[in-house]
């Protein structure tokens, strides 16, 4: 990693807000982007209270930051508090980078987890046209995978959710765009596993050092053979989660956690600097560091 910059008085502020939100790889990522194009930037994590997000929002955009990461619970509040969208994050209702633009005064949300989940994909040269695909989990991160499966016109779309009427919210949220490709499933294990090319599991089930060795923290059948099939990870820590354990013990193909979470930070990284930073360092790092 190249020498750090000096932080002064024209330091641009960054910052991710979340509950929890200090487990975050983001500041490591967005610091080490900064270090690498020596930008006089720093990139901080704040764990706020609910009830005071709405005072750290204003709180940050009077302080004169530059932008925003938002996590848990916070992606949909933060709508309320601003006056620009893009279009993914208009049709999602869910924002997780916000830009506050000096010159022209306004605060614009926008969604990377759609383009950060396509680019894991396009990574690895995955073919969405031919591809039938299954969802597992209907929270935020299940929302944008499913838009960005409907974008880039899959085959088919299982979803799959403990609680069942959260699957259906999904699918009417996409009523308008998409709505004959998106199955809902009352059991996992009726899905045709053996048509299927994608499976992405958007629980956090699998994450937490004592669920490691436990078979139940694997989002799917245990007997479903994973050969050949394409194995998406939400979960990045840790790296190597039971289900992904499973798909290298399968032979299938495995999208890691961690490629999201570069993507999705690479992408904002972008609309706050005006540039696609390089991350294979760090895709290489997380890959290797956490056996
Ligand atoms: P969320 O909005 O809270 O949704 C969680 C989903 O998981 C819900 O559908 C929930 O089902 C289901 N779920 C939770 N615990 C479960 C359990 N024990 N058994 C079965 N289903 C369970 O969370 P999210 O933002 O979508 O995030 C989901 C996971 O993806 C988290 O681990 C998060 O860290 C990870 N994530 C990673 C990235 C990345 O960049 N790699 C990006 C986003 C999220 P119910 O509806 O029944 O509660």
């Amino acid at each position: 990693m190249n020498k750090t910059h000096k932080i002064n008085g024209y330091t641009d502020l960054y910052a991710l807000m979340g509950y929890p939100a200090r487990h975050s790889f983001s500041p490591f990522i967005h610091n080490y982007f900064f270090n690498k194009y020596k930008i006089n930037s720093v990139y901080l994590s704040f764990e706020i209270l609910p009830i005071d997000f709405k005072t750290a929002f204003s709180g940050a955009h009077k302080l004169g930051f530059s932008g925003i990461n938002l996590t848990m619970p916070f992606k949909e509040e933060v709508l309320n508090y601003i006056e620009e969208l893009d279009e993914d994050a208009k049709t999602i209702r869910a924002v997780n980078t916000i830009k506050f633009d000096k010159e022209k005064k306004t605060i614009k949300g926008f969604n990377t987890d759609i383009n950060g989940f396509m680019k894991s994909l396009d990574d690895n040269w995955f073919k969405w046209d031919e591809s039938n695909c299954l969802v597992i989990g209907a929270g935020g991160a299940a929302k944008s995978s499913i838009y960005a499966l409907i974008k880039k016109k899959v085959k088919s779309i299982y979803i799959y959710n403990r609680t069942i009427d959260r699957a259906y919210e999904i699918k009417s949220l996409f009523n308008e765009i998409e709505n004959n490709k998106l199955v809902i499933l009352k059991e996992l294990n009726i899905v045709p596993i053996n048509e299927i090319n994608l499976i992405v599991n958007c629980t956090p089930i699998g994450m937490g050092e004592n669920n490691i060795s436990d078979d139940n923290t694997i989002p799917i059948p245990l007997d479903w053979n994973l050969n050949r099939k394409y194995i998406f990870e939400m979960v990045y820590k840790p790296v190597y989660t039971p289900l992904v354990k499973k798909s290298i013990k399968d032979g299938a193909k495995i999208i890691f956690g961690t490629e999201m979470l570069l993507n999705q930070a690479a992408f904002s990284f972008e609309i706050w600097k005006g540039f696609f930073p390089d991350s294979r360092y760090l895709k290489k790092y997380f890959k290797n560091s956490f056996k």
